[in-house]
């Protein structure tokens, strides 16, 4: 484990703010959140070195769901997508495009029509693998001329990064003089983290290094050279499972036993039985509701995410 500083002012002074058990369990680690005393980003400190957090990046994170969460589930998928695509037409219709930690790429073959010429950067070997297979223009690296984008998203995959200032000033370098940036994060200000803490589903330690709030988000953007033309706090794609997924974790002997039949075609150990029953009734209760709450948050700001759309400062 490593000693890092905050990714964002580089301030060496914080305070304590949360602690968890990585989600993929198997491992006794405990894991610690700060807070920096001087801009108030949250981030994981000691963080795990890159060798360490190979670990936590199985194979099976960008593969495909498992027969179990196939059908539906990936109908869902793709309607989630879709509603990307939507969320990207709003300010531009055509052009090129990066996808910047772009996973096994499902965001980009949706992106793929007449209109769009896209691109991708994954850094994980197993995820550039699989969209080397579907054959998506995708590398490792951000080795791209100046100003050649006309957009650039960022979905959910800048937590990840341990150096985020970085890539906003490459991204800062390929992206056009009118070209719009969209940035998704976990929101660590959210309802959700208030009310389940570590139990949260987005804390996703320790693959989550940096957790964002709206004015660390924003503080971020400003000093890499970026303003914000739009926040939202509302994600279809996000909130609602987010939540229902937080309050199973606080009930379910596995953590995430869900998120791990559907989406990363785990094997979940323990009481099968008891976990799926437990599961189905959370389920049932919470599933309308969930989307209600999750509305009420966001109107507030206090939605699980954090989107917003942003151009290049002058
Ligand atoms: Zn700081």
């Amino acid at each position: 484990m490593d000693r890092v500083r905050c990714a964002i002012c580089s301030s060496e002074n914080s305070e304590p703010f949360c602690s968890a058990e990585s989600p993929d369990g198997n491992f006794t680690v405990i894991f610690n959140l700060v807070k920096c005393a001087d801009c108030g980003l949250v981030y994981l400190n000691p963080r795990p070195d890159i060798k360490e957090m190979s670990r936590f990046y199985p194979e099976e994170y960008y593969k495909k769901p498992s027969p179990a969460g196939k059908g539906i589930p990936n109908a869902i998928i793709a309607f989630f997508i879709y509603l990307r695509k939507k969320r990207v037409c709003k300010y531009k219709t055509s052009g090129k495009i990066l996808d910047l930690g772009c996973g096994s790429g499902g965001f980009l073959v949706s992106m793929q029509d007449r209109n769009w010429e896209t691109f991708g950067v994954e850094t994980s070997e197993s995820g550039l693998r699989l969209c080397l297979e579907k054959k998506l223009n995708v590398r490792g690296d951000m080795n791209f001329p100046d100003g050649y984008f006309d957009v650039v998203t960022l979905w959910h995959s800048m937590e990840h990064m341990e150096n985020p200032v970085s890539a906003l000033r490459d991204i800062r370098r390929v992206l056009s003089g009118d070209g719009i940036l969209l940035v998704s994060v976990p929101n660590i200000e959210s309802m959700e983290y208030r009310l389940f803490k570590r139990f949260w589903f987005h804390l996703d330690l320790p693959r989550h290094v940096c957790h964002f709030s709206p004015a660390t988000l924003e503080n971020l953007l400003k000093k890499t050279g970026f303003k914000i033309l739009k926040t939202s706090h509302y994600s279809m794609e996000y909130n609602p499972y987010g939540l229902i997924q937080s309050i199973m974790n606080v009930f379910t002997p596995e953590f995430n036993f869900l998120y791990k039949i559907m989406k990363r075609n785990q094997s979940p150990g323990g009481n099968f039985i008891l976990n799926a029953a437990i599961s189905l009734a959370i389920m049932g209760i919470f599933a309308v509701p969930a989307f209600c709450f999750c509305y009420v948050f966001s109107l507030f700001k206090l939605g699980g995410v954090i989107h917003v759309y942003a151009e290049k400062t002058d």
